[in-house]
């Protein structure tokens, strides 16, 4: 049966009523008993639809399901329908609130900015990465041109100009962004933001690399190619100074074959297809032998002592920490004069197990230490190239070490000596 006939029904009901009762009371107490029946009967009934009438006006002012009031008779079947619609739309609306959110929360994870701007370039949204890349506040800025927030003469440019073909690149706050701008419905546009500061930064990295380990292959290389020349044109050299042109030579092949070597390991160290070999190994044995290895550098010229009170076994690559502690011990002696003395420590602090060593040698001025640990660096150049340096072993040891979680920490005055250490965490200790 049709909905609407059983609303009809009571109120005809109701009517009826009203009317057979006064009718009734017509016909036993006269008619102006019935007729006033009747009137006070519709009087009643009026007011009570206009009461239900100022309920209904009051919710709509705000209209929530809980606060919908009870109606009687077709008053009851309206509030009904009207809660039914009120609930769907209620439900609609969370519905829509938690995709909201959901789709905010997912955007803010997206490694770069996405901004919204209506069809004349007003912000309407932005996730925080745009924020960030672009130094905005949603809050402060909804609803400002973009060409007023973002106050960068390129970017202005790339929006006036609407050639959204290609992506724009631009440097804005320190960062190099790449900025590309989709239109999308009703010419509303879609803002992606892309910071590509770091891979400009190791692009940087790898062309300087190039650069200097060319640089220093190609100084051993004219030595070398210089004493050939000489032996060319000079078939009759006397013996003793072609020894010592092929001395010379030799070292400079020397030179060569360490800065490659280096290379090498650097090159791995750092290559992420590269990952840690985890073993356990006894790292007094490894100690000891580091130690020996150089007092027979030193050949006597130093006093080298070893204090070892810290763990027996660690978990850890050992052929990259045996190169790691080599080089800082080889350090110490070939930057320590003759006569200085060397102590190697293997130590436990708070953090962790440490090994330093401890040199009175040259030292090092405080402005070079942060730089110590760069590809190529030398403190004093003609030095260095004396004591066969390439300026890459402190950089293999900072890496070797960051793959094992420790760090390099460096204490140094000059003219009294340095001390570099290795602070590990106690995640070492575990397999
Ligand atoms: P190199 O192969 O030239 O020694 P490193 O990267 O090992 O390269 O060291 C970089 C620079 O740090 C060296 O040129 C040297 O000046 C300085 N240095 C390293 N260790 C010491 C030390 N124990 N005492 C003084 N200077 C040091």
């Amino acid at each position: 049966m049709n909905p609407h006939v059983l609303f009809w029904i009571p109120a005809a009901l109701r009517l009826a009523f009203i009317w057979i009762g006064s009718a009734v009371l017509w016909y036993f107490f006269g008619p102006i008993i019935g007729l006033l029946a009747g009137l006070v009967f519709t009087t009643a009934i009026t007011v009570s639809q206009l009461y239900y009438l100022s309920e209904l006006d009051i919710w709509l002012d705000s209209p929530r399901s809980e606060r919908l009031p009870n109606g009687w008779g077709a008053w009851h079947a309206v509030y009904a329908h009207l809660y039914r619609l009120n609930r769907n739309e209620e439900r609609g609306k969370k519905d829509l609130t938690e995709w909201l959110t959901r789709f905010r929360e997912a955007m803010s994870f997206l490694p770069d900015g996405v901004a919204i701007m209506d069809n004349v370039q007003f912000l309407e949204w932005c996730n925080p990465m745009a924020e960030k890349h672009l130094g905005l506040n949603l809050e402060r800025d909804q609803d400002m041109r973009i060409t007023n927030l973002v106050r960068n003469p390129e970017f202005i440019d790339y929006i006036i100009l609407g050639r959204y073909d290609k992506p724009l690149e631009m440097t804005f706050n320190d960062r190099r962004l790449v900025l590309q701008i989709i239109p999308f419905e009703n010419r509303r546009q879609i803002l992606v933001t892309h910071d590509k500061t770091e891979s400009v930064r190791i692009e940087k990295i790898r062309r300087d690399f190039i650069a200097n380990a060319s640089h220093e292959l190609r100084t051993p290389l004219t030595v070398i190619n210089g004493f050939l020349e000489v032996a060319l044109s000079q078939p009759d050299m006397d013996r003793e100074t072609r020894l010592s042109h092929l001395q010379m030579m030799k070292e400079q092949g020397e030179r060569m074959q360490s800065l490659v070597e280096n290379m090498l390991v650097l090159t791995n160290l750092e290559s992420t297809d590269y990952p840690l070999k985890r073993e356990e190994f006894d790292v007094h044995l490894l100690i000891r032998q580091i130690v020996q290895a150089g007092q027979a550098i030193s050949n006597g010229q130093h006093t080298i002592s070893l204090e070892l009170d810290g763990p027996q076994t660690l978990y850890g690559s050992m052929d990259e920490i045996r190169t790691a502690f080599t080089n800082l011990v080889t350090n110490a002696i070939r930057y320590t004069p003759e006569g200085g003395s060397i102590t190697v420590k293997w130590a436990v602090t708070e953090e962790g197990p440490r090994f330093s060593v401890r040199d009175t040698g040259i030292g090092i001025e405080p402005q070079h230490i942060p730089r110590l640990t760069q590809r190529f660096y030398l403190v004093d150049k003609s030095r260095s190239r004396k004591e066969r340096g390439t300026g890459l072993g402190l950089a293999i040891v900072r890496h070797a070490l960051l793959r094992h979680d420790a760090q390099l920490d460096i204490e140094s005055e000059p003219g009294k000596g340095s001390e570099f250490s290795a602070q590990f965490t106690n995640r070492i200790l575990l397999p």
